[in-house]
């Protein structure tokens, strides 16, 4: 193998080349929401879910500034077993129900196999997180639960290693994989982890799949989120998953890295001159009308008649069947 010889190349989607200057071939979440096209996603709240009124007020504040995809941690894997675990099932119903109010796709951690059909009917997009990263059982489940998954690194995984996890997930037939650099485990304390900037290109380069970086969890800290970020996106990273807490002094996880609603929106308005800059847009902030003819005539933030919220969660619900439907076609063609 030549030295520039990437250790491993995707054996069941190997690169194509995409109408796009990169060769990403870009993950449909909803009808209206795609990662890895020329719009640079953000996925931000809380490190978990930790009740209703919190979980809505960062929604609405992720929203209002630019955020797409709401992230929230019903099932947490915590280091110690005494420390919170998560809401479990009544965090699952939480964002089901914020999702109703704001329109806003959610993206939430899979821990077990025995939580893959449960998770799979309430998120748009199910997160690995970097401790099951190789947790091949999950991943084999995965391929067959029919929504995208958001695979993050493992602290100390390889590049490569991260490029089978994927492959994991695809050969069970599910092609919607975004990968997600996370910071990995090196001698430095300072930080909880080092982001490795140099696995965005590598990935952009080296496989289609979409790539994003969470800032959060690889600094650590919340004054390092904003610098972070920006080198992520300079980079060429698709998209930012980020942490963001009404008030994260109090936060049952991740108190020390998570921002306040002030800094989330500084966040997004520096992002979107690096975005610009790097030939990319942020999405703009309006939920998309679900049912157009209908919700347009509600306000876009807050549809409030309960008849309309129905209609709109099937139709978004639709929309995502006929996109996995799709999907899946690919695969089985
Ligand atoms: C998280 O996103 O809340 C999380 C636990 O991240 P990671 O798996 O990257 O540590
Ligand atoms: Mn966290």
């Amino acid at each position: 193998m030549s030295q520039s010889a990437p250790e491993y190349a995707l054996a069941a989607h190997p690169r194509t080349v995409g109408n796009t200057s990169s060769s990403t071939r870009p993950v449909h979440v909803t009808s209206t929401l795609v990662i890895g096209g020329r719009d640079v996603v953000i996925a931000a709240g809380p490190c978990s879910v930790e009740g209703y009124d919190m979980l809505l007020a960062s929604a609405r504040h992720v929203q209002s500034a630019g955020g797409t995809l709401l992230r929230g941690g019903a099932f947490k894997p915590r280091t110690s077993p005494y420390a919170f675990q998560g809401l479990g099932e009544e965090g699952l119903l939480l964002l089901a129900a914020v999702r109703e109010q704001t329109g806003m796709p959610i993206v939430t951690e899979v821990m077990d196999t025995r939580q893959v059909q449960r998770v799979a009917q309430i998120a748009d997009v199910i997160q690995v997180g970097a401790r099951n990263m190789q947790n091949f059982p999950l991943l084999a489940e995965l391929g067959r639960a029919g929504k995208p998954v958001l695979l993050k690194r493992g602290a100390s995984a390889r590049i490569s290693e991260l490029l089978l996890a994927a492959e994991y997930v695809m050969a069970n037939g599910n092609e919607r994989v975004i990968l997600c650099e996370r910071g990995i485990r090196t001698f430095e304390t300072i930080t909880r982890n080092t982001l490795d900037i140099s696995a965005i290109p590598v990935l952009k380069a080296e496989t289609h799949l979409p790539v994003i970086v969470d800032p959060s969890h690889a600094g650590g800290r919340a004054d390092l989120v904003l610098p972070l970020a920006l080198a992520a996106i300079a980079a060429g990273a698709d998209g930012l998953i980020v942490e963001v807490h009404p008030d994260p002094a109090v936060a049952r996880s991740d108190a020390d890295q998570q921002l306040t609603f002030a800094q989330f929106t500084d966040l997004m308005h520096s992002i979107s001159l690096i975005a610009t800059a790097s030939n990319r847009t942020v999405r703009t902030p309006a939920p998309a009308p679900l049912v157009p003819n209908i919700a347009a005539s509600a306000s876009s933030r807050d549809i409030a008649d309960p008849a309309l919220t129905a209609i709109s969660h099937d139709a978004h619900t639709h929309a995502e069947e006929t996109l996995a439907d799709e999907s899946l076609a690919v695969v089985a063609a």
